[in-house]
């Protein structure tokens, strides 16, 4: 859907739309929606500026930061969003002016897709990271197995979740590098595994 200024000088438009999934696209392989996306909005000109307020819900899939599992995020998302034209001359070094309370975005041309505007506020309604379970695992950082389900027989396990991630990367051998790492399998107890 495609808003005019054209049309919105004319009339507000009253929105009620669904997205299915796949038809916004988040440019990510780590954001599935799952289910349609349902919006109701406003959109209208006020001056020379697009204001679009309404709200939206759907159901996103995100990665688990550590062991990469799917988890799932309720989105529900009100939003009261200005955009003003793009000036031609100076473009300004951010997408977004924080002015006040308000945020002002900006649109080029003739008007804006609503499906863009969706896709942000979802992203912005979206954690940065999220976890399966407060204390989720991870994965082997050598071996990749997801220490949720099993215990490898890996000498060393993931110290740091941030390294879970690249676990997957590392399967084909051991770690190289400086870092130490212990063992920490409730099995025994913590102990420092001698490089050779
Ligand atoms: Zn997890
Ligand atoms: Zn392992």
């Amino acid at each position: 859907m495609f808003l005019d200024v054209k049309e919105l000088a004319v009339r507000k438009l009253r929105i009620r739309k669904t997205y299915t999934p796949g038809s916004i696209d988040f440019h990510s392989a780590e954001i599935k929606q799952l289910e349609p996306l349902e919006v109701t909005a406003t959109a209208e000109l006020l001056e020379s500026q697009i204001r679009i307020e309404g709200n939206l819900e759907t159901k996103i899939e995100l990665v688990c930061a550590r062991c990469l599992e799917p988890v799932v995020e309720d989105v529900s998302r009100a939003f009261d969003l200005f955009y003003a034209p793009l000036p031609k001359e100076a473009k300004p070094k951010e997408d977004r002016l924080k002015d006040d309370d308000t945020e002002i975005g900006f649109y080029e041309g003739p008007g804006l897709f609503l499906a863009d505007v969706l896709k942000e506020q979802v992203l912005l309604a979206l954690p940065l990271k999220v976890i399966c379970q407060s204390d989720c695992r991870g994965l082997c950082p050598n071996c990749g197995a997801n220490l949720n389900h099993e215990e490898c027989r890996c000498e060393t396990h993931a110290t740091d979740p941030r390294m879970a991630p690249l676990a997957r990367l590392k399967q084909d051998g051991p770690a190289r590098g400086g870092r130490m790492t212990f063992c920490r399998s409730p099995r025994w107890p913590s102990v420092r595994i001698a490089t050779k």
